[in-house]
Parts: structure tokens; sequence; C-alpha cells
């Protein structure tokens, strides 16, 4: 049977993609493992939908989240007040995309992000304040079965991949 792959965030691998330039690097015994099998399938959603970097900081608007985004009722915006939902549901897409291709049933992505974040989003208002609740990458991978993990529940992905 063929090695389960898994859609990583390109700024766990340490790529300097987020919207000021840094990465999110997870230095753990897993990723080595998994990066030798060949399984790790590396993306950064918002620079594949044509963001630079670096960029604006975005948050998903106050009270709503990542499904809310994908069915047009809520907005991502910057914080300079522009709107921002279009290019992130567009790399919602050409993320659920390549992990359908590459034949990914799961995704280890970086959490508080409005695009990758799965347990925890910023508040909206760009203070700093979080709430619970996914992005819109991770709510579209969600909606298609691929079970999403954040960057802190590596372990559970493993047991996930030996139960599958
Ligand atoms: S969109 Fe996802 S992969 Fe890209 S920098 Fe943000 S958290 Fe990392």
């Amino acid at each position: 049977m063929a090695m389960d792959k898994i859609l990583v965030s390109a700024c766990i691998i340490g790529r300097p993609v987020r919207f000021n330039e840094t990465d999110n690097l997870v230095e753990h015994p897993l990723m080595e493992k998994w990066r030798n099998e060949g399984r790790l399938v590396p993306l950064c959603p918002e620079v594949t939908a044509g963001f630079s970097t670096p960029r604006a900081p975005a948050e998903i608007e106050p009270g709503s989240l990542g499904s809310e985004v994908l069915d047009g009722i809520a907005g991502v915006f910057e914080d300079n007040g522009t709107e921002v939902s279009k290019e992130f549901i567009l790399g919602a897409e050409l993320a659920l995309e390549t992990a359908q291709k590459a034949g990914c049933q799961f995704a280890l992505l970086t959490d508080g992000s409005p695009s990758c974040g799965s347990t925890y989003q910023y508040s909206g208002k760009f203070d700093m304040g979080t709430r619970e609740g996914d992005g819109v990458v991770a709510a579209l991978l969600a909606r298609n079965g691929i079970q999403v993990f954040s960057e802190d529940r590596i372990e559970q992905l493993e047991a996930a991949l030996a139960e599958n």
C-alpha cells in the first residue's frame, strides 16, 4: 500500500513565507522521519494564491471563521482594511487541489493563520486576541475529508497515520 502523504504548511518545514518573512520551523524527529519517507507535500496557500512575502497581516473578521468565508458570508481583511477574501479562497482551493492530486488524506498546518489555522484564530481586530476556530484552508480541507492537525498535534497525526 502506498504511504499516506501529508500536506504541510511550507513555513513548518522552514520556508520564510509568513507575512513577516519568518518561518514556523517544527524540529521534531517525526518531521525528519516523514521527510525521509517522502510523505511531505509542502505548500503555502497564500504564496500560491499570489501574495508576496512580506505582505500585510490579515485576519478573518470578528465573530466569523473559515467556513463562513468559504460560504461568502464573512471576509478576510488586511490590517489596512483591504478585503482579501477572494485571494484566501483561491489559496484554499489550490491547497485542496494539491492535496488531492498528491493523495493526501492528512494535513499538518500552522495554527492561528487565517488560512492554515485549525484550533485558533486571531480576533479579527489586530489586537493579538485569539478565539477558537479554523482558517479558510483548514475548513476547505476538512469539508473534503482531509484530516487537519496543527503543529502542536504532531503526535496525534502519527497515531492517525498508524491507524489508517
Ligand atoms: S499561509 Fe499557511 S503555509 Fe503560508 S505562511 Fe501562512 S501559515 Fe504558513
